[in-house]
């Protein structure tokens, strides 16, 4: 018996290869089984979920749930009616406060909550960010190992100074804990993008906001840079990280056009990103969507790529035996519009938008109640399991 049978859906899987119409099982918090045609009377609980997409729950390796000055917000709001099981926090908290950030926010969220640490000590706290005597990749290091099991890596962010101390300290504490470095980056004169992704990254290092307007990613003709494309060729990671200032069209649809693709696809969430260019998971993938990323590999990077990135490979599918962290999703047809950072426009043809969220085996998000009964079949009900 399982306790919830998601019956009928297209499973689109990319970790075993799977897109197509089939039934997820699960029992005990994991998925039990993968198949088609179980019969309905083996769930305790059936979803008729025909029409949609049943996808592993969505990874958003760039989210803001901890810290002061970037407006954080509290996971599970705005991460469960997106299909968002596992939130990577990047940076909200320094070496100082990480222990407080694991008691307060990541004990309480029911969301999978992830993070890299900040090389600066104090976090991201507004001008503290900006003081070099901060950044110690020594205590950063320790903090990545005594917290490995939650912790990623480290993160630079924000840096406007005029030398590498945020990129060299943060890329040190990764070394040094045997981790990876994800980089926000706004190049200077001092400092350029082409030698922080040649000599200051190493392979499986993430840049973020890759389509932001301050990183020259295209030249004078919107070609993208050979040493871009050096860079992806030594495995250098480039995640979207959208924001509220660091997805412009006029960057990305060029850079897709040529095939520079985001390897992760994530949000940047934040209170200044939410509602305004309005960042969540479904909406970002839609836009890679219609801006010509078909439906499977949308899938591909956002559930397995960013598994893969974060160096967790149990995540992000549906394999049997895996934490039953799901998404269903719901392909809607008509005329769309989806605004960038610069707050223009791009038509579009279909949108992605969340209907069920499953979080280790527990129902945390039904848009249309299709796990629960019609309430004048349930008889004498009080709560319904
Ligand atoms: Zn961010």
């Amino acid at each position: 018996m399982f306790d919830l049978l998601l019956k009928g859906g297209h499973v689109i899987d990319p970790a075993n290869g799977i897109d197509g119409r089939m039934d997820v099982g699960i029992a005990g918090g994991r998925i039990t089984a993968l198949d088609t045609g179980i019969p309905a009377e083996q769930g305790k609980k059936v979803a008729r979920v025909d029409g949609l997409y049943v996808t592993p729950g969505l990874i958003d390796i760039h989210a803001h749930a901890y810290g002061g000055y970037q407006g954080w917000l509290f996971p599970d709001t705005h991460t469960f009616p997106s299909g968002v099981t596992t939130l990577v926090d990047t940076g909200g908290a320094g070496w100082k406060k990480f222990d407080h950030f694991r008691e307060t926010i990541m004990a309480e969220a029911k969301t999978r909550v992830l993070a890299f640490v900040n090389i600066v000590g104090a976090g991201m706290e507004g001008a503290v960010e900006q003081d070099v005597s901060e950044m110690d990749p020594v205590p950063c290091a320790k903090a990545i190992e005594k917290h490995t099991d939650v912790v990623i890596g480290s993160k630079t962010a924000h840096f406007g100074g005029p030398g590498w101390e945020a990129v060299d300290g943060a890329v040190q504490a990764a070394r040094q804990s045997g981790t990876i470095a994800m980089i926000d980056f706004a190049p200077k004169p001092t400092r350029s993008y082409r030698e922080l992704l040649l000599e200051k990254m190493s392979p499986g290092d993430i840049h973020t906001h890759l389509y932001a307007q301050h990183i020259p990613l295209l030249d004078d003709d919107l070609k993208v840079n050979d040493y871009v494309l050096e860079a992806r060729r030594r495995g250098i990671v480039f995640d979207l990280g959208h924001g509220a200032g660091s997805f412009w069209f006029r960057i990305a649809v060029p850079a897709f056009e040529q095939g520079f693709l985001p390897d992760t696809i994530s949000t940047d969430m934040h209170r200044f990103s939410a509602n305004v260019p309005f960042a969540m998971m479904p909406q970002t993938m839609s836009k890679c969507l219609n801006m010509g990323m078909p439906l499977y590999d949308v899938i591909r990077r956002s559930t397995v790529a960013p598994a893969q990135t974060i160096r967790r490979p149990e995540l992000g599918t549906l394999s049997v035996g895996a934490e039953a962290d799901v998404a269903v999703l719901e392909m809607q047809h008509g005329d769309f519009g989806f605004v960038d950072s610069g707050h223009a426009r791009m038509k579009g043809n279909r949108r992605l938008s969340c209907a069920l969220t499953v979080r280790a085996g527990q129902v945390v998000w039904d848009l249309n109640g299709l796990t629960w009964p019609d309430w004048h079949t349930a008889g004498k009900y009080i709560v319904i399991p």
